[in-house]
């Protein structure tokens, strides 16, 4: 274990952060590494429990408790702790096919079940992960690992997303010969065009696309299934088929005033924004540009976060985030208590960013948007909202009520649209005839077959919308599934 007892000589350090105002001048990552020496003692601080729930990996009350890829957390934290770096990237590398995806943007539901955070804040385990595996990088541990033997079994795998790299990197490490279709002209899935450079650079994801490259993976790009390629082609050229197509049909608001100028779906805005960063540093103008107006996102969540963020960056003049939900708690509350993932109040980086410039949090709580009003040219002016209150019925199930006399109206130029998504998009869907239910793909977790033989589903494609951790072990699980309908048995982990 770490040090015996370092968890109660030893303060928590949290990664360090790029000052906010200065680091809105630039796209580059926010979040900076802690020192060698941090690390060490963030290592001892773990406590080698006998049941560590940190690696748990499991849903209480809809949310995520303990690593979901179930990684080996006191055993490499107590690695780093002895600054044994190399044995700690083997560790970490039995479990975690990309840990400099989830290093970075993870929201870490391993702290949330740390015991320690019991009764003291948890042990830094996103940021050993990080440090792990950047060191690697770093060092030249990381080469590529070029499998000895092809059984001659070809593979297509479908969305290049963390689920469609997980199952491919597995599946070509038990020797057979994978191939990636993706439509956009990049691989990565919402890695790239979905999360922001600031939080997760791309270069980071491109890196990791080259080494899956080196290894013997191909990746065809700039190619959609179901429109440039048919399902009857690759059922033809392909042992299996595996749909990692990803959950972005994005949810509309119903809204009088929703077809003015200026309102855009959250998507459209970071995906330009990203890929006209990557094309041309902005040079090419194809982008939604914040430069000067009045921005309003419309959903609470992460994707309106990484909007301000990015507006924030573009220069808007200013911006606000509706939410529909309260403020959440400073600290647990009776109904969510240890090992729950920790639902409270947190200063996120986009909202961090929000107050240094303009003084104040983004974020509107509790509050409905009740109709979007252009101007006579059709563009976006203002929008009118109420006040809710948010209270439990009979059935204990919430709900939200208008708080008579709190309308008020926002003037603003640009929206954005960050309410959701309501699953996988159809058509590649209806290609293979695969059949859904409730609005995700047909297939059982834990064995993840469709009901056509040899096409098989993971990540948000089947589980709807979720997290890149969720999306690397069910491509590490379909991955075992492939291989033994395939092979009649599995050497996979
Ligand atoms: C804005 C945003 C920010 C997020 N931030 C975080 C975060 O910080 N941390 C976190 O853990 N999770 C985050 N998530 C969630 C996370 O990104 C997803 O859960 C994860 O990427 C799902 O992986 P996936 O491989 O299943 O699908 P995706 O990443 O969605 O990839 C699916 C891929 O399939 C491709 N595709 C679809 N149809 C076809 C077709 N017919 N032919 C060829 N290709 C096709 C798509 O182009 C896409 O590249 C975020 C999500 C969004 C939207
Ligand atoms: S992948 Fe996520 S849950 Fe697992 S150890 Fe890393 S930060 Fe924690």
């Amino acid at each position: 274990m770490g040090k015996p007892t370092g968890f109660m000589e030893i303060k928590r350090e949290k990664g360090k952060e790029r000052d906010p105002l200065k680091r809105l001048g630039d796209w580059k990552e926010y979040a900076a590494p802690l020192s060698d020496e941090a690390l060490s003692r963030q290592g001892a601080r773990c406590m080698d429990c006998g049941t560590p729930f940190c690696h748990m990996g499991m849903d209480i009350n809809a949310f995520t408790s303990g690593c979901p890829i179930y990684n080996l957390i006191p055993e490499w934290n107590d690695l780093v702790y002895k600054g044994r770096w190399k044995e700690a990237l083997e560790r970490l590398m039995k479990t975690n096919n990309f840990p400099e995806f989830t290093g970075r943007v993870c929201p870490a539901p391993c702290e949330g079940s740390c015991t320690l955070a019991i009764s003291d804040p948890a042990v830094s385990i996103k940021n050993i992960e990080r440090a792990i595996i950047d060191k690697g990088f770093e060092n030249g541990w990381i080469t590529p690992r070029i499998p000895e033997k092809r059984t001659g079994k070809k593979i297509a795998v479908i969305g290049s997303g963390p689920a469609g790299l997980a199952s491919a990197d597995q599946l070509n490490q038990a020797g057979h010969s994978v191939t990636v279709y993706e439509r956009a002209d990049r691989a990565g899935g919402l890695l790239t065009y979905g999360i922001p450079n600031m939080k997760l650079d791309k270069e980071v994801v491109e890196r990791r696309v080259r080494l899956l490259t080196q290894e013997g993976i191909d990746f065809i790009t700039n190619t959609e299934v179901g429109k440039d390629i048919t399902a009857e082609e690759l059922k033809e050229q392909y042992d299996a088929v595996i749909l990692c197509t990803g959950a972005q049909k994005q949810r509309d608001l119903v809204l009088e005033g929703r077809e003015a100028k200026g309102v855009h779906f959250a998507m459209d805005y970071l995906t330009t924004s990203t890929k006209s960063l990557l094309d041309s540093n902005f040079k090419d103008g194809q982008f939604i540009d914040a430069e000067g107006k009045d921005v309003i996102v419309i959903g609470g969540g992460d994707t309106g976060a990484d909007c301000v963020a990015t507006a924030l960056r573009q220069k808007c003049r200013s911006v606000v985030q509706f939410g529909k939900h309260p403020q959440l708690p400073a600290e647990r509350t009776a109904d969510n208590m240890w090992p729950e993932y920790p639902h409270v109040f947190n200063l996120e980086y986009a909202y961090e960013e929000a107050q240094a410039k303009f003084g104040d949090d983004p974020r509107e709580y509790s509050i409905q948007t009740k109709k979007i009003v252009a101007d006579e040219q059709g563009n976006l002016k203002e929008l009118h909202t109420v006040q809710m209150e948010k209270v439990k019925g009979e059935n204990g199930q919430y709900i939200f009520t208008e708080i008579p006399g709190t309308e008020k109206v926002w003037p603003a130029q640009l929206v954005f649209i960050a309410i959701g998504f309501e699953g996988p998009e159809h058509p590649v869907l209806s290609a293979f005839g695969v059949e859904t239910k409730n609005r995700r793909v047909d297939a059982a977790y834990g064995n993840y077959k469709t009901n056509v033989e040899g096409v098989f589903a993971a990540g948000d494609a089947r589980r709807g919308q979720s997290l890149i951790v969720w999306a690397i072990h069910e491509g590490r699980e379909v991955a075992k599934q492939v291989d033994s309908h395939l092979m009649g048995a599995t050497v996979l982990p």
